[in-house]
């Protein structure tokens, strides 16, 4: 997907400082933070949304919970809790079309679900 936003990110087509990348995801710190911590957490391949997921793609999902974990880990706020995230289609307010989980934290994050 050349016209992908995430997918030119991942493909190192727009320089961005990475939090975090293995051979499946890439992490970056969200454009427009909502929170102290806001990372984006993207698997490479590109998939629009967990709407789009097949059973084969588990794994990779997986993955990217894990790696948010340990992202939390390196910031600093397991133990004050944070959120994770994945907006999928239109009532989400879905911007990007490329599959991503949001981890969230730094403050108190509200009460929403
Ligand atoms: P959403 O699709 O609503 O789950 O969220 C997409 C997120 O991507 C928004 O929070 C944007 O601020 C963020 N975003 C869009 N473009 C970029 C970019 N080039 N680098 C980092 N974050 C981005
Ligand atoms: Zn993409």
């Amino acid at each position: 997907m050349t016209d992908c936003i995430f997918c030119q990110i991942a493909q190192k087509q727009i320089p961005t400082k990475l939090e975090y990348e293995d051979e499946d995801i890439v992490a970056f710190n969200d454009l427009h933070p909502r929170a102290p911590v806001h990372i984006l957490i993207v698997p490479k391949k590109h998939l629009v949304s967990i709407a789009q997921l097949e059973e084969k793609d588990a794994t990779m999902v997986g993955k990217l919970i894990y790696a948010a974990k340990i992202l939390a880990e390196k910031k600093g706020i397991v133990e004050n809790g944070f959120r994770l995230c994945f907006n999928t289609g239109k009532h989400s307010g879905q911007i990007v079309d490329h599959l991503h989980l949001h981890l969230l934290g730094g403050q108190s994050l509200g009460s929403m679900v």
